[in-house]
């Protein structure tokens, strides 16, 4: 790289400094996962020793990526399939499994069809990357709050974009008022919002889309699997799957695998698998991953009794941090984010309680979220338990101390 007359190495260099300055370089931890022992791994630190840790911060919502029924599924299809699919999903890349798992996911959000593509990311970069090609003249609503994907999805659209105030119904009507009735419109939005713990108004934005004529996409990542009578997300448990014209959702969540999806009216389905690049040009999930995800999507529809015990944990660590005074987002979902506020504190309590006391707890500093509101983001599974839970009591109340954060007086 020296040796050319622009000295790359250096743009390299600097972009890395930048990020270090700024306390946000990021470093990840080298976890041995155990199927069976969830929450409990092992994590090898720079010495390359190995270390008990418990995970706090897994996207594993419901330990499903260790769930028997779904290793054994995943087993039997890679000894019946072999390991990748082998192509796009036009080209020799669509199996018996994808085909599946695709009617099970239309089934869970009472669906005509639903498309499979490689993440939840690509799912939502790809569907509304395209869809001002199918809406000429679109204009894309979308909460301030959304995704790096969703985001990205809208630029590439390359149509209008209007960002309204999160979850403030006000400012999303002002917004839709001021576009013509007759131009096309899309409301996109989440319904857990991950890293703030809070929910979408989604019946008072549908009834903004029904009042403006708008279409609905909802990001339903941190909710398929985990809330909904069969864990088709706050739209099933609210009675709004209806409403929305587009669900997103993961099976790399709730669902412990891998891939993305939409479910949707057929014909929105079908426009988008007939033009999005993301879906087009890129291979397929491996048959084995589908077959674990379509286990997983139906162990979870039929067993509620997960869901209730997930938000039991989540209630009990959100109640023993209430009683320690801690500053942290007491919303209405499974998610825990303990506030700190100070990206350099924020990665040095990550790595003190990891380095210290085995609790691996993931810093979340900007761009992720806000500049002066880093945080540690917990996320308990039903897995997580008393014993558990009082380590990470333990362990709080003397980083916290040592960090000088504060707590409330409890009395
Ligand atoms: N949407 C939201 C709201 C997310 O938080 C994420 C990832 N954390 C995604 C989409 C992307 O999903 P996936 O990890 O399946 O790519």
């Amino acid at each position: 790289m020296e040796t050319k007359a622009v000295n790359y190495r250096a743009a390299f260099e600097a972009a890395v400094e930048t990020v270090r300055e700024e306390g946000r370089y990021r470093i990840f931890r080298d976890i041995r996962r155990k199927a069976g022992a969830f929450p409990r791994a092992t994590w090898f630190k720079d010495d390359k020793s190995e270390q008990n840790i418990t995970v706090w911060c897994s996207n594993d919502y419901l330990g499903m990526g260790q769930n028997p029924c779904v290793v054994e599924a995943v087993k039997s299809a890679v000894d019946a399939a072999g390991t990748g699919s082998g192509g796009t999903r036009n080209i020799s890349g669509t199996t018996r499994y994808h085909v599946q798992l695709e009617a099970e996911l239309a089934d869970l959000h009472d669906k005509d069809a639903a498309l499979v593509l490689t993440s939840g990311y690509v799912a939502n970069e790809a569907t509304l990357g395209v869809m001002s090609k199918i809406l000429p003249g679109l204009v894309i609503l979308s909460d301030e709050m959304n995704h790096a994907s969703m985001i990205s999805g809208i630029q590439r659209a390359r149509c209008e974009k209007v960002i309204f105030k999160h979850n403030d119904l006000a400012d999303l009507e002002a917004k839709l008022k001021k576009i013509p009735a007759d131009q096309p419109k899309l409301i996109a939005f989440e319904s857990v919002y991950s890293m703030d713990a809070d929910i979408a108004p989604i019946e008072q934005i549908c009834d903004l889309a029904d009042k403006y004529g708008a279409l609905t996409y909802i990001d339903e990542v941190h909710a398929v699997g985990m809330y909904g009578p069969h864990g088709g997300g706050v739209a099933e448990e609210r009675g709004l799957m209806d409403r929305i014209d587009i669900i997103q959702g993961t099976l790399a969540k709730a669902y412990g695998m891998v891939g993305g999806y939409i479910a949707a009216d057929s014909v929105i389905i079908d426009a988008v698998r007939s033009t999005a690049s993301g879906f087009i040009f890129t291979t397929s999930i491996p048959p084995s991953t589908a077959a674990g995800a379509l286990r997983s999507v139906k162990v979870l529809k039929q067993t509620p009794e997960k869901r209730e015990q997930h938000q039991e944990r989540a209630n009990e660590l959100k109640s023993r941090l209430r009683a320690g005074g801690y500053n942290f987002i007491d919303g209405d979902t499974h998610i825990v984010p303990l506030m700190v506020g100070d990206p350099v504190k924020c990665q040095a309590i990550s790595d003190t309680l990891i380095n210290d006391y085995g609790i691996y707890a993931q810093a979340i500093n900007y761009p992720t979220v806000p500049r002066g509101t880093e945080r540690l983001r917990f996320t308990p599974s039903p897995f997580h338990d008393d014993i558990m839970m009082d380590e990470l009591m333990s362990a709080l109340e003397t980083v916290w101390a040592e960090y000088g954060l504060k707590r409330e007086k409890v009395a």
